[in-house]
């Protein structure tokens, strides 16, 4: 393997006890303690019970994991905040690296660099970088890991200023499928550099992130909560995509929840729920809200300058345990009748957290050249996402899956590209829908020289390219 920086692979530890000898990390099993608080990812629609649970503490850790299940032909997940979409960071009968135990983070204020390690979240990161005046632009929810974030993508908070947290990265150190350990970067494997930004965990266990950070302490921001017309959401996409760089948004058509600043007679109602986060001069910010202001009386309305970790606030709901069946498109055109559509669904929908959930793009994220990283829709107006969501307290989530699954049916003639970040276990037809452009057969060629045996499967997998895949692309 052409890597460079590579560790010799060691030998590989065989048993259960042998491996405890050699890992810093805690080794769980069925039947211990605290193997069924460690098992769950964050997603109540999969209950799944791996064979072994490793709570890595270092990189060694992750590296004497991998050749361990490796040696004793055991697949192997990789979890890093547990949100995965999909589900796919917990699987029955596999050793689960978990690295939640690997959350530091370094920041230098100098160069405005971040080092972090593979399990951080996103408020891990946050938090000691406002300390400086920094910030990196990650999704809206304090407890989603970077490890699947950024590898993913990362559309977060000021991805119109500054594109998505993977346009960020510096270098990651990652544990590949040999247990060896390299860095990816421009100058180092920077195939594998390519690959990793965007392209999901098809690569490698990430230990080590450095990010090159903004410089963002305060937003003007907070939520903006509207009746949910036709008119309103027709306003909100239009001004959402075309706003100055320094606003980006995201909104979600769904039922007024329980919050201390949405006045108690309007709990219920049918909202658009309007998170915005401006990052110019503060001066300019309310003249940046106003056009979202002027769509209708709003009902709530709590923007205003403070710290960027406070914008986590409002995805709280979203941290603690619940069901989850999401579906995804990009497109550029929203019709009236689907807006109409959308809005009859939340109405319909069996759980009062359902939603369809909108992101307007445009500016520096679709400047940055497609073909920088694997992240290629760049281009695409809108983000659109159904969200079926349930709260602990429901226990037949049939009616849930199925209200998203429908919803989207009806919806998905105007997809034009997809997240891997905001699908669920959809097929091959679908990953390669988020790798058009060519880059599903750039991914194949990285995977096929990093991970020929495709032992990093449990993820939007890319399959690795064969002479004759390679040959039909041709
Ligand atoms: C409530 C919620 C809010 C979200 N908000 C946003 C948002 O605003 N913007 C956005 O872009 N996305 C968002 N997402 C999608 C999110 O980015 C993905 O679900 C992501 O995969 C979650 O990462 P995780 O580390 O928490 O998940 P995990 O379940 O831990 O990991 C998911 C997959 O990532 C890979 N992986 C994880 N860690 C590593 C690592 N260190 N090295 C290599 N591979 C790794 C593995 O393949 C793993 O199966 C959201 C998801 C949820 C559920």
């Amino acid at each position: 393997m052409n890597t460079q920086n590579t560790t010799p692979i060691r030998n590989a530890a065989r048993t259960i006890d042998e491996l405890r000898t050699r890992v810093q990390g805690e080794v769980i099993l069925p039947g211990d303690e605290s193997y069924e608080t460690t098992r769950h990812g964050a997603n109540l629609l999969y209950n799944r019970f791996p064979s072994v649970i490793v709570r890595a503490s270092r990189s060694e850790d992750v590296a004497e994991t991998v050749t361990f299940a490796r040696a004793n032909g055991i697949p192997f997940s990789v979890r890093c905040g547990g949100h995965s979409v999909g589900g796919f960071s917990v699987v029955d009968g596999a050793v689960l690296i978990d690295l939640a135990g690997m959350t530091g983070v370094e920041i230098d204020p100098v160069r405005q660099v971040a080092k972090v390690q593979g399990g951080a979240r996103s408020y891990d990161l946050a938090i000691p970088a406002h300390e400086h005046g920094l910030a990196l632009s990650t999704g809206d929810t304090g407890t989603v890991g970077l490890g699947g974030l950024v590898t993913g993508g990362g559309v977060g908070w000021f991805v119109r200023k500054y594109g998505i947290a993977a346009d960020r990265l510096l270098s990651a150190k990652l544990v590949l499928a040999d247990g060896s350990v390299v860095t990816a970067s421009a100058l180092q494997n920077s195939d594998l550099f390519w690959a990793i930004r965007g392209g999901g965990g098809n690569f490698g266990v990430i230990v080590e992130f450095e990010f090159k950070l903004v410089p963002v302490k305060h937003v003007y921001g907070g939520a903006i909560i509207l009746p949910a017309t036709r008119d309103v959401v027709r306003g909100y996409l239009e001004y959402s995509a075309t706003a100055p760089d320094e606003l980006t948004t995201m909104a979600t058509i769904t039922h007024a929840p329980p919050a201390p600043f949405i006045p108690e007679e309007r709990l219920g109602e049918r909202v658009l729920i309007l998170l915005a986060a401006w990052i110019g001069d503060a001066a300019d910010g309310p003249q940046a809200m106003a056009p979202l202001r002027a769509l209708a009386e709003p009902i709530a309305d709590t923007v205003e300058t403070v710290p960027y970790p406070v914008m986590f606030q409002y995805m709280q709901f979203a941290e603690a345990p619940h069901g989850g069946r999401v579906k995804m498109m990009f497109t550029n055109e929203v019709p009236d009748e689907t807006i109409d559509g959308w809005i009859a669904a939340v109405d319909n929908a069996p759980s009062p957290m359902a939603g369809i959930h909108l992101r307007g793009l445009g500016g520096q994220l679709a400047r940055i050249p497609a073909d920088s990283n694997a992240f290629v829709h760049r281009d695409k107006k809108y983000f659109v996402s159904v969200l079926g969501l349930w709260d602990e307290t429901v226990t037949d989530e049939a009616p849930h899956v199925a209200w998203a699954d429908e919803t989207w049916e009806r919806m998905k003639h105007l997809s034009e590209g997809v997240y891997v970040n905001f699908i669920g276990d959809e097929g091959e037809g679908r990953v390669r829908e988020a790798y058009a452009k060519g880059a599903y057969e750039r991914l194949a060629q990285v995977k096929a020289k990093y991970d020929p045996d495709n032992v990093f499967r449990f993820n939007q997998n890319v399959r690795p390219a064969t002479p004759d895949s390679q040959r039909k692309a041709a």
